[in-house]
């Protein structure tokens, strides 16, 4: 067996880069740098910024940043808020997806009144996804929408027992819904949140040993897609009285995954589909020609915060031994990321807003 892995470039559907108003945690140069280490070369970022993603002037200026800025390839999520439905249409021109936050979150983006849903799904283009924060119950209101419209919906970071049973009964009924899971809901639990206090603090909350069991349990059949929700907040802010939820993930989720292979939890093919091939036909994103990744299979190193790209600079996993290390992300035929060659990084701007 050959020590060189090659995968194809990684496809992360939630990720948080914090433009505009909140680059003190990451922005688009720095986020876009994590992703590359982490062998992601296409990644979508959320809406939930300070002005939200939810209007046309906030989503084309940040779409003006974004293609100065990036160093692999970005969509951005329009965000649903109940002031703005009838800008959707023109949203839906400047963005890959929707996104409806039926649940708390970090930020001002909570959709809870029916007139709003019904908006958002008789105004959202049907060849665009939408995807939705529904925790518990919402879950359900997400599948009835799916049904009563016959239209895709994409549920982000299912981390229960239930939900997850949910979803799976609703695939056998033959609705359309797919959802992701993160690693931190696969390889941490509630035990985890209470050793790391605020730094495993984030939306969905860290659940039970017998959650987690359950999302490994439908790991190959149920999960469609593997999503870092890649969240990242300064130490300083989780050290403060009220701590933001969220945790950085784009630079673990591939080594914490390749590990779980090892171990034999899922097989590498799998990995491949929840990584890559079912994130970009699920929200219908470009391909991406001569993109590959490079992994060192053998190398087995401990995630350290001190190695991090993203500005935050600090991840829950910080001591883990894990399996897998990327050598290097091949971005169109050309060499984005070295890890033995901080220079071969690609600049700001090289990649492309999608
Ligand atoms: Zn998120």
């Amino acid at each position: 067996m050959s020590p060189t892995l090659h995968l194809p470039g990684l496809v992360d559907v939630h990720t948080h880069l914090r433009v505009p108003g909140g680059e003190h945690k990451e922005d688009f140069v720095s986020g876009t740098a994590a992703a590359l280490a982490g062998g992601f070369t296409q990644i979508l970022a959320m809406p939930n910024t300070s002005p939200p993603l939810a209007t046309l002037d906030v989503l084309h200026a940040t779409r003006a940043i974004a293609s100065e800025t990036v160093r692999c390839d970005v969509g951005l999520y329009a965000g649903a808020s109940p002031q703005h439905v009838d800008e959707l249409r023109a949203l839906a021109a400047q963005a890959v997806a929707l996104k409806i936050y039926l649940n708390d979150t970090f930020g001002p983006l909570r959709v809870e009144e029916l007139p709003t849903l019904h908006g958002c799904f008789r105004l959202w283009p049907r060849d665009k996804m939408i995807a939705m924060h529904a925790e518990g119950q919402s879950v359900a209101v997400g599948i009835g929408l799916a049904a009563a419209y016959r239209r895709p919906v994409h549920f982000c970071h299912i981390s229960r027992r239930d939900e997850i049973e949910l979803i799976a009964a609703a695939k056998q009924a033959g609705l359309p819904v797919t959802c992701e899971v993160t690693p931190h809901h696969l390889f941490l639990t509630d035990q985890d949140a209470a050793r790391l206090g605020p730094l495993g603090d984030m939306r969905p909350r860290l659940a039970t040993q017998d959650d987690r069991d359950t999302l490994w349990a439908h790991i190959a059949s149920t999960v469609d897609c593997i999503a870092t929700d890649h969240a990242p907040h300064t130490l300083a802010e989780k050290a403060s009285t009220n701590p933001p939820p969220g945790v950085a993930g784009l630079e673990t989720a591939l080594p914490l995954m390749l590990t779980a292979v090892q171990q034999g939890r899922l097989t590498l093919d799998r990995l491949v589909e929840l990584m890559a091939l079912n994130p970009r036909r699920i929200f219908g994103l470009p391909a991406q020609p001569d993109t590959t990744v490079e992994i060192d299979r053998e190398a087995r190193t401990t995630l350290a915060n001190d190695r991090l790209l993203t500005r935050c600079g600090w991840t829950p996993f910080a001591g883990m031994v894990v399996q897998g290390l990327v050598r290097r992300v091949t971005l169109r035929g050309q060499v984005v990321y070295d890890v033995d060659r901080p220079e071969a990084l690609a600049p700001p701007g090289a990649g492309r807003v999608i």
